[in-house]
């Protein structure tokens, strides 16, 4: 049993969390078994977040860059219960017989839970992988194994058949016809405008213009106000990265903070970051996936996209709770309760029948980040010197996986599939 200050429906207050012998929460307020107290002191119990953006590179990624193991591991120190794994791994997971191998690579090595998400590239293995994938993702531009995204024309017709098939579907909204040659591009300025911010206003409005109402829609990276006006006025699930909130493409002059979406102007920056702090953009997520160094060292246009963050995606948010620029119901929101709900698993509230995802956060325990000190493979982040507060502990299923800020846990983590999705045949 858990005893302390805790964030319980909607603001912190003293209470008891009792928790079930599988790792359930089972009651908030005074628990009366006769289970070990633990008093948190000083700390605050928050719930687990959920990050429903990651790469992890596995199978056929660089060799020693990440995994399954390594991706989890840094979840878990940073506060993260739930992955949901992106499909355009290698080979992508365009049928079941990939799903089932990468299934079976997260048991016994997944530290914290994962959610797999399927590419529908493959109209014919739609409805078998449907009956087991946890989400899907689709590309509306090429990107990093899957190099053929539907054409205008085929997108209406393919998102009426996943909305049928009922699970999740998160989409990469830029329209490539409006990129300029990536050739051109010598620095994130440059790459901000090789592919502008009218590619995603252009996907966006086409893909809201086709998309049926009872599709599970979510829009992966928004980088600017004009998207979440436009997505929040049609009530559709969006995320923005801590990358496009807090760094601009003037942050850094090399590869290392080239992404997909770019990154914008500081302008479009403080505006994004702004609309976050109101609460209007339901959901933060990492885009976690990162290359090495020597990768990210070549010539500009020749550098891949991406940068790790899912052990960041938390303890860069909360220094701004500590001084009050950030309000903690609007952090809890949208990394822990909204993205969960998205992907239908009981977790992100601190109530009965949710999982006992728990973080124990003291807000006087400030540091900076130093790529040293974090665990992603790659050994560097575009966010080296910020504040950051890491959790001092996590426990997840009810076990505790990091104890002071180190990772003390197990490979107990599972496959975990949307609670409305049709089940396994
Ligand atoms: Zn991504």
């Amino acid at each position: 049993m858990l005893a302390g200050r805790a964030f319980v429906r909607g603001r912190l207050q003293s209470v008891e969390l009792g928790i079930s012998e599988d790792g359930m929460i089972l009651s908030v307020g005074k628990d009366r078994s006769d289970a070990p107290r633990h008093d948190v002191g000083e700390g605050v119990i928050l719930p687990s977040a959920t990050d429903l953006h990651v790469h992890f590179r596995e199978p056929g990624g660089p060799e020693g860059m990440e995994s399954i193991a390594t991706g989890t591991t840094q979840a878990a120190i940073g506060g993260v219960g739930l992955v949901g794994e992106m499909p355009n791994t290698e080979p992508p997971v365009t049928d079941v017989e990939h799903l089932r191998e990468k299934e079976d690579r997260v048991r016994g090595s997944a530290v914290v839970d994962v959610l797999l998400y399927a590419s529908p590239t493959r109209p014919r293995a739609l409805d078998r992988l449907a009956t087991r994938a946890g989400a899907f993702k689709l590309y509306l531009s090429p990107t990093t194994g899957i190099d053929t995204p539907p054409d205008r024309a085929a997108l209406g017709p393919l998102l009426a058949r996943l909305a049928e098939l009922g699970l999740p579907v998160a989409v990469h909204a830029e329209d490539p016809t409006r990129f300029s040659a990536a050739s051109e591009a010598k620095d994130p300025v440059t790459w901000d405008s090789t592919r502008p911010p009218v590619a995603e206003r252009a996907a966006i409005e086409h893909l809201l213009s086709v998309a049926p109402p009872s599709l599970r829609l979510h829009l992966a990276h928004v980088t600017e106000t004009e998207s979440v006006d436009r997505l929040r006025a049609a009530g559709v699930s969006f995320e923005a990265t801590p990358h496009h909130l807090l760094l601009s493409e003037r942050s850094r002059s090399d590869a290392l903070t080239k992404v997909n979406p770019p990154l914008r102007s500081e302008k479009a920056r403080r505006a994004l970051w702004e609309c976050f702090l109101r609460g209007e953009i339901p959901c933060v997520a990492s885009d976690h996936a990162p290359h090495s160094l020597a990768a990210k060292e070549r010539p500009f246009p020749l550098a891949p996209s991406g940068m790790p963050g899912t052990e960041t995606l938390l303890p860069l948010l909360l220094p701004s709770v500590r001084s009050g620029i950030l309000a903690l119901p609007t952090l809890v929101a949208a990394a822990c309760d909204r993205p969960a709900r998205w992907l239908g698993q009981p977790q992100g509230r601190l109530a009965p029948g949710h999982r006992a995802n728990l973080l124990v956060v003291d807000f006087r325990q400030r540091s900076r980040i130093d790529a040293r000190k974090l665990h992603a493979p790659c050994g560097w982040t575009a966010f080296e010197g910020w504040e950051a507060i890491f959790p001092r502990e996590h426990y997840f299923h009810g076990q505790k996986i990091v104890d002071d800020g180190e990772f003390v846990g197990r490979p107990t983590g599972v496959v975990v599939r949307p609670e409305f999705a049709p089940r396994p045949r």
